[in-house]
Parts: structure tokens; sequence; C-alpha cells
């Protein structure tokens, strides 16, 4: 930790250089002095990244199944004490939006749901996947961690990616920030892409939600995770998210921050320490930083995303409720109304604001601009029989 706020430029020139990286390196990179020296890592992380990925960004987007959950996260819109409108999407409305997305271009899809079993339960998760699968070739999931055995029907259904956040790898932190519910749990959750990846999940996905310890800890705790995850799960295409905390209900403000430059430099460390793993980033960016940071090292990138169940269609309006600890209670009278007046597409309330609203045909107008293909699936599922 100490090497990562006080390399000198010399350090940070030989890591920069080097072919094999250590732990050490990293922290070099993510130093105030490798800031200094921005232009520097930007030239190694954009040559390393072209020579591994080539010239290709690869498009994904959120499908919100949910935003019931049992946890509360201090940070979090969906967390349970939080008085926002709730809705679990059924069967017949989450192939509504999938349809949505498709007609878009989107072949890479991601299923996000707050932690809630009697609502988002393993059975309902597999028939989502298994009626998805047939039409999408990548379905990826961000939803509560569960048991290998569980995951196992998961992956049999069709899902082949796995995401989960540490959202901060500061014990401290972590206990002040985790309240109520089996999130609480630290090590349940570190340990969960190792899980996924017994049960047979082929594309693992890690990050700190930055905001909420020291950005160059999380960075340092994220390169450790990822470093033991390409040991021992070696047959997992692994991907980093560079996550920042935005804007959500509850009105949580950020405990720390990390510049736009500093996220920026990153990338960049992230890339060069580890030059065949996916970077990605989200729509919880501004449009102009997320152009600037693509040529970095960026591979995948989500656009157009709602982070409401229902976002992309207005499916689930009508069964819209509150719950308190958990459970379901009625709705005032009116609520819809003022629901549908503040949410323009979709009466449940998102997770977050997003900060690119750009529609998913601007982002990859935007990705041709740069010179770049945009690839809207992760990989052609008939290459992995
Ligand atoms: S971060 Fe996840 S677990 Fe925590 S409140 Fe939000 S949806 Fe629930």
């Amino acid at each position: 930790m100490k090497r990562s706020t006080t390399a000198s430029a010399a350090a940070v020139r030989e890591s920069v250089a080097k072919r094999g990286f250590s732990l050490a390196d990293f922290a070099n990179l993510i130093s105030p002095m490798a800031g200094e020296q921005l232009e520097l890592l930007a030239n190694r992380s954009r040559a390393m990244t072209l020579q591994r990925f080539g010239k290709v960004v690869r498009l994904f987007a959120p499908l919100y199944l949910s935003n019931e959950c049992i946890n509360n996260c201090s940070y979090c819109g969906f967390s349970r004490d939080n008085p926002i409108l709730r809705v679990t999407l059924s069967l017949d409305e989450v192939k509504r939006e999938a349809a949505a997305l498709y007609e878009q271009g989107f072949r890479n899809l991601l299923l996000v749901a707050g932690e809630h079993p009697k609502f988002v339960s393993n059975g309902y998760m597999r028939d989502c996947i298994a009626m998805l699968h047939e039409e999408w070739p990548s379905i990826s999931l961000e939803v509560g961690p569960m048991e290998v055995e569980e995951y196992k029907p998961l992956v049999a259904a069709g899902a082949d990616g796995l995401v989960v956040y540490q959202e901060t790898y500061d014990r401290a932190v972590y206990a002040q920030m985790h309240t109520a519910g089996p999130k609480r749990n630290f090590d349940w959750r570190l340990e969960t892409p190792e899980r996924a990846y017994a049960a047979g999940f082929r594309r693992l996905g890690i990050s700190a939600l930055y905001g909420l310890a020291d950005w160059r800890y999380e960075a340092l705790s994220v390169a450790a995770h990822a470093d033991y995850l390409l040991r021992n799960c070696w047959k997992a295409q692994l991907t980093i998210s560079t996550v920042r905390l935005r804007p959500c209900a509850g009105e949580f403000e950020p405990l720390t921050h990390i510049t736009d430059r500093e996220l920026a430099q990153l990338v960049c460390a992230y890339r060069i320490m580890f030059p065949d793993v996916g970077i990605v980033l989200s729509t919880r960016e501004p449009a102009k930083l997320r152009d600037g940071l693509i040529p970095l090292g960026v591979t995948l990138i989500s656009a157009g995303s709602h982070t409401e169940p229902g976002g992309y269609t207005g499916a689930g309006k009508e069964k819209i409720h509150h719950t308190e600890r958990g459970r379901i209670v009625e709705l005032a009278s009116g609520a819809s109304e003022w629901a549908a007046m503040e949410n323009k597409a979709t009466n449940a309330t998102g997770q977050f604001n997003i900060a690119d609203e750009r529609s998913p045909q601007e982002v990859a107008e935007l990705i041709r601009r740069l010179g770049y293909e945009p690839v809207w699936k992760d990989w052609d599922a008939a290459l992995t029989v």
C-alpha cells in the first residue's frame, strides 16, 4: 500500500516498461507519481489493448429483473429500508424487455436483480435464463451470491457469466456499509467467483465500488483478487469493472473520491498489469469521459441502460408496490400516478441514475468514429462447443 502513494518517477518508468508485472508494479502504476506520467501509461495501455483485443469494443445491456432486496447497503437505492416502488418482472415481461434490447442490436445480456430469495428465487432465475437462452448467445448474472449447487442449474439453463462486486475490500468500511441482510458476510461474498467457477461459469466479473474506501487500497485489492482468480480459475475469462458511485434513492454521499484523471490512470494500470483481462465501463460515467477512456483499454461497455425493472418497455407497471422489511405493503392511493410522473418509462424505481444517456446506436456510432468496431455479442456460443 505504501508503494502506491510513494513510488518514484524512476520506479514508475521501470514498471511501465516491464514485460511481466507484479503487484508491486501495479502499486507503482496507481501512485500519484504515475498520475503525473499518465501519457506514458496511456501509450503502453493503448498498445497492449490493440495487440490483445484489436480495434473492437463489445457492447452489453443490463436487464433488471427485480428491485426487491432484503439487504441494506447504505449506497444503494434498492436497500430494503428505502421506501421505493418495487416490482419483479414476470417471465412474459422479461421476454418483452429482452426483445426490446434484441431489437436494438444487443446479443450480450446481463440479468440484474436485488437479493430476495422469495421474489428472485433460483427457479425464477433458471426459468428466465432458459427462456432467454434460445435467442441470446451470452447471458451473465449479477444477482445475490449462491451456493455451488444453486448455481449449477443456472449454468445448465444457459448462463455463462457471473458478475459480483465486492463493493469495498476494506472490512471495516464493509461492515459499516452493510447493516442488514446476508450481504453482511464479507467472506461469503469474496468467495463467490470461486463458487461460480466451480459451478461451471466461464466468465467472471469483479470490481470495487469506488467512493467507499481509499481508491488505491481498493484498486490494489482488486488487482490481488484478480491475480488470485487468474491462477485458480484459469479457464475463466475475467473482467474488471471500474464503477464509481452514482446518486440514488437514499441520497448517500460518497465517502471518498476518485477523479476522472485517476480513473483513466486506473484503467491504464489494470490493462498494463492484466493484458488479457476485459475492462468494463458502464453508463455510470458521463459520455465525454467514456469516449476518452475507450481507447485507453476498455473492452466492454453498456449503452442505453435502464436500472429499473421494466425500464425498456414499461413492463410491470400494474403491480408495483412498496415493501417493509422485505414484505409487500399496499401503496397509498395516488402513488401510481406519482410514480408515472417521476419515472417516464416505468413505475419501479431505478438502482442509480445513469450519466451517459445516449442510445446504443449513438454509442455504436461513436465507437466507429473512434476507429473501433462495435461488437454486440461477447462470443459466438457455437465456437465454444
Ligand atoms: S447493492 Fe445489491 S444487495 Fe445491496 S441493496 Fe442494492 S441490490 Fe440489494
